[in-house]
């Protein structure tokens, strides 16, 4: 077994790391508009922006025309950290509580449910609110059914607290399935109702964007797409001309050289079939890598694929390393990123990309790069 030490004192650190490309946000932002340049875009940076940061994000996407996020707190964040951007709350205030501090950070509210009608209608005077009127054109999930739609609309005009207009959104519950007529019928239901409404319209999220022009509407809502990932199960970002944001990679900790049959990991799942080095990365489901990773999931060890082996424990990953005889303790071990797409990775979990990337731990060092503006290049950020 070797031991040597990390090779770059500069980068002494074994832990996992997630290098956030600031230039491919950029990148993928600028790709967007080329693809609907008539439309504004709402640069969704919800769960901490899919986990590569959210403030990191909003502050990187100076092009985006407004931010989306799911709750009231993310909103009051990113404005108490000084972003002055439109911030749209998707699943809009839930009590009154709330409904005050949407208003005390100037946020815009998505409107799916009776109950918040029913604050706005007994809120206190203030500054009025800008609301996004959510219907349900089929996802059943959140937003208010067309045949509410004439009812609302009168009620948000006769409400002092909302300001005027009001923009219409609804979701696509399909729209990754290019061959599922669920996204024909919703685009129908929408359209039938806006034909009546006045004021702008969204739909789209990356899926709709990528997949159904007719959904382009007003305003885009990307939010995978803007990380690089692709939303379809079958491609990656890069077939899209997208560049993946997140590089997420940790360093080998133990090389260690198994005999034909001896069994590697938790319950001994993985039985080496001949003598072999197997090698030990620092990273786990502590950090975010999923743990049901089969056997086989491909990690890049100084660039080259090799396959992980045996089970997922919380700190470490065992790996063949037979086909990589010059690996040594210290070596980079990419996880995933521009050499390896997230979305590979996720297939082999059985999962989607969009739940990796949001699951990164804290235990995770973020760290920007970005040539553009060098002055950030490989901060460390806590
Ligand atoms: C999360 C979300 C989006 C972004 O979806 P992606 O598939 O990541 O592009 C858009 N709209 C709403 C309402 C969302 O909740």
């Amino acid at each position: 077994m070797s031991r040597e030490r990390p090779r770059r004192s500069d980068d002494a650190l074994s832990g996992a790391r997630a290098v956030i490309d600031l230039d491919a946000l950029a990148h993928n932002l600028r790709k967007i508009r080329t693809l609907a340049p008539n439309a504004r875009i709402m640069a969704v940076v919800k769960a901490d922006g899919y986990g590569h940061g959210a403030l990191r994000v909003a502050q990187a996407l100076v092009g985006a025309d407004a931010l989306g996020v799911a709750r009231v707190a993310e909103g009051m964040a990113l404005r108490r950290a000084g972003i002055n951007k439109p911030i749209v709350v998707l699943e809009g205030f839930s009590s009154s509580e709330e409904l005050a501090e949407v208003r005390a950070h100037r946020l815009e509210s998505v409107l799916h449910h009776p109950s918040q009608m029913e604050m706005l209608e007994h809120a206190p005077v203030g500054e009025a609110i800008s609301t996004w009127l959510k219907l349900d054109t089929g996802m059943h999930r959140l937003g208010f059914p067309p045949a509410a739609y004439g009812e609302m609309m009168t009620r948000l005009a006769d409400c002092a607290a909302v300001a005027a207009p009001v923009r219409l959104i609804t979701h696509l519950a399909s729209a990754d399935e290019q061959d599922n007529p669920q996204t024909l019928k919703q685009l129908e239901c929408f359209q039938a109702i806006s034909a009546q409404h006045p004021g702008e319209l969204s739909i789209a999220n990356s899926a709709g964007i990528l997949a159904w022009p007719q959904a382009h509407a007003d305003w885009l809502r990307p939010g995978i797409m803007l990380y690089g990932v692709s939303p379809f199960a079958d491609s990656t970002g890069g077939e899209y001309g997208l560049r993946p944001v997140m590089d997420f990679s940790t360093r080998l900790i133990a090389i260690n050289r198994l005999s034909k049959g001896d069994a590697v990991g938790y319950g001994g799942r993985w039985i080496c079939p001949e003598n072999m080095a197997v090698g030990v990365a620092a990273v786990g489901y502590g950090d975010g890598y999923p743990r049901h990773a089969v056997s086989g999931t491909p990690v890049l060890v100084n660039g080259a694929r090799v396959p992980l082996v045996g089970r997922v424990s919380m700190d470490m990953i065992s790996l063949d390393l037979r086909t990589q005889a010059t690996a040594r303790v210290g070596d980079p071990v990419l996880l995933w990123g521009r050499e390896l797409p997230v979305e590979e990775v996720a297939r082999a979990a059985h999962t989607i990309p969009y739940e990796l990337t949001c699951k990164l731990t804290n235990r995770v060092e973020r760290i920007e790069r970005s040539m553009v503006n060098a002055s950030r290049q490989d901060a460390p950020l806590r």
